[in-house]
């Protein structure tokens, strides 16, 4: 069958219009979170890591669970089962466009004996690292956002770098030393600022199955008596909240005990 040269080019500009599209949306909508690609998988900075101890040193294993990019409608959840569990956990939220109206959320995270961490305001990388001025007032305006729900946003003293504290994205945007000088400006200010050791890497991008997920935080767990896990708590990220029970299975079956952050053994 032939048809019509016109009717061709019709429709592979349909086809051309289609691709694009989608690659427009997928780009917009994961702007404001932590993709796969952006994030260093585990960060080599030391003194940003939990304290490394051989497996063979200490009998005390630790875990903090971590979740990112959140809150959203997989916030309460994960709530829920860290609840039954009675299992404590550090959230490090963004207060963007896209999750502001889970914000509310906030006040039970930390009624339920959780840490909240600040991570960015927006979570764009382009705006948060052009300069280290830009990086502070988006910390400023995250803190902002947080107020109404939070008890002491003063307390508010833990922060986790976006893409990590050695992450490269950000040298595009505010030259090769940004991280370095807003590692020192972080410190200089009283902030204390962690990366992780284990990673679920459930910010992929074809979203991960539960399954995948435990066996990637297991792979990294093996290694250290100290755990901090980097999770996502995002609208994408459901499977992460269907890996969560056995996620803790396994930390308290291997001998874990949890804590948040800044619980975590010095
Ligand atoms: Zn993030």
């Amino acid at each position: 069958m032939k048809f019509p040269t016109r009717l061709r080019w019709a429709a592979v500009g349909c086809i051309l219009a289609l691709v694009f599209g989608c690659t427009l949306t997928a780009h917009l909508s994961d702007r404001t979170v932590c993709r796969q690609e952006d994030i260093t998988r585990i960060p080599d900075d030391a003194a940003f890591l939990p304290p490394a101890q051989p497996a063979d040193t200490t009998d005390e294993k630790w875990v903090a669970l971590t979740f990112d990019d959140g809150p959203s409608k997989n916030t309460e959840p994960i709530l829920d089962i860290l609840k039954q569990a009675q299992v404590p956990a550090t959230f490090f939220v963004v207060a963007a466009e896209n999750n502001e109206k889970y914000l509310p959320l906030l006040t039970r995270i930390e009624a339920e004996g959780h840490q909240i961490g600040l991570h960015s305001c927006t979570h764009e990388y382009s705006k948060v690292y052009s300069s280290t001025t830009d990086f502070w007032a988006d910390i400023k305006e995250l803190k902002k956002k947080l107020e109404p729900y939070v008890a002491d946003p003063a307390a508010l003293t833990w922060l986790r770098f976006i893409g990590g504290s050695t992450n490269t994205v950000s040298h595009r945007y505010g030259g090769s030393g940004i991280m370095k000088q807003l590692k020192a400006q972080a410190e200089e200010m009283g902030y204390r600022t962690i990366d992780w050791n284990v990673s679920a890497e459930d910010a992929a991008g074809g979203h991960p199955s539960a399954e995948t997920i435990v066996k990637n935080i297991i792979k990294d767990a093996k290694e250290h008596n100290i755990c901090v896990v980097l999770m996502h708590d995002t609208k994408a990220t459901g499977t992460t909240v269907e890996a969560l029970p056995e996620i803790i299975s396994w930390f308290s079956e291997n001998g874990y005990q949890f804590c948040t952050v800044e619980d975590l053994p010095d």
